[in-house]
């Protein structure tokens, strides 16, 4: 059903993330119109087919669907705010980077000038948008998702909508993020300990790979069950034998010269948990040192 939507669109901001919904749109066959703040970028995409807009409003007024993407919140707020009437029964797709909270500030903003709002996390790099694999998050309303579900495929084909929380769509992103920066530092970290006896990166890989395929991957549904039990007796791995092996790593990593800066927090964070009683546990258990103070036990 999809590839027959041609919902005239408009996409303000055309950063690389914006000029790539852009092309994306038009890949598709929408009638899309730009805006960007510095003249130049949309060039390309006016030789596609887009029209330029002289003015956030003129933009705005083109389409039923406006898509902003710039840097910050900022950003659109400066942009959309003078411009809410003319927002107003029309729907706003905010894929722009932030914290939940600034999603829920901007819902209620659109919510008090009758502006339909769907808060969006992209979860690519712009080569990414417009592939059919390629995911971006909602949260907002689940009736103007629905309503506008063929058209926001366009951009990414696994589109999927989180709830009507504004905030969900960034909490998803936020939280994945974080796993993406705490696994980078790991490996890089690894390859900076290998390297100190002369291993290459290269020769590192396939251990490095196997090792996310057959032992990390697999234990994101182990966690996610004790986790959500909150049940972490283990006959497996337990806290206070990891918390020896942490210590291992950081003295090993020291002696090699190889900074444990990316450890150290883990180290205190295990310590402590052991400290207070729960070498027993699964490492799973460490969730509760990270919920907010009033649900942390022990
Ligand atoms: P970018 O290439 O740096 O572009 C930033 C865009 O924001 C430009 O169009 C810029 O306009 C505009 N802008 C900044 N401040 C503005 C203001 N005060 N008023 C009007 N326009 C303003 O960044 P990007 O990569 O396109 O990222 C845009 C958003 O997508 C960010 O929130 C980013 O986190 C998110 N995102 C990006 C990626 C990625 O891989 N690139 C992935 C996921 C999410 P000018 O051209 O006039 O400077």
């Amino acid at each position: 059903m999809h590839e027959s939507d041609t919902t005239p669109v408009t996409v303000i901001g055309l950063g690389r993330m914006g000029a790539a919904l852009a092309a994306a749109f038009l890949a598709r066959g929408h009638a899309t119109t730009v805006w960007n703040r510095s003249a130049g970028k949309a060039d390309a995409l006016v030789r596609d087919g887009a029209i330029v807009a002289p003015t956030p409003a003129a933009a705005i007024a083109a389409s039923p669907v406006v898509v902003v993407c710039v840097a910050d919140y900022d950003a659109v707020r400066d942009l959309l705010e003078p411009e809410a009437g003319l927002l107003a029964g029309r729907v706003l797709v905010n894929l722009t980077s932030g914290t939940p909270d600034q999603a829920r500030e901007a819902a209620a903003w659109t919510d008090r000038r009758g502006i339909d709002y769907l808060d969006g996390a992209i979860m690519a790099v712009p080569p990414g948008i417009g592939r059919p694999e390629t995911l971006i998050f909602y949260g907002g309303s689940q009736a103007v998702f629905e309503a506008y579900e063929p058209t926001l495929r366009a951009l990414g084909g696994a589109a999927t909508h989180l709830g009507a929380d504004p905030g969900v769509a960034l909490l998803h992103d936020l939280a994945l993020l974080g796993m993406l920066w705490t696994s980078t530092a790991g490996y890089l970290h690894a390859l900076a300990l290998v390297g100190t006896a002369g291993v290459t990166p290269a020769q590192f890989l396939p251990f490095a790979a196997a090792w996310f395929e057959h032992v990390l991957a697999p234990d994101l549904a182990a966690t996610a069950a004790e986790v959500a039990g909150g049940d972490y007796a283990t006959d497996v791995s337990s806290l206070a034998v990891n918390a020896r092996a942490m210590d291992h790593l950081i003295h090993a990593g020291r002696a090699a010269g190889v900074g444990a800066g990316v450890l150290e927090p883990i180290q205190a964070l295990l310590d402590r948990h052991v400290a207070d009683g729960h070498g027993d546990e699964s490492l799973a258990g460490l969730i509760e040192r990270f919920k907010p103070p009033a649900a942390v036990v022990g």
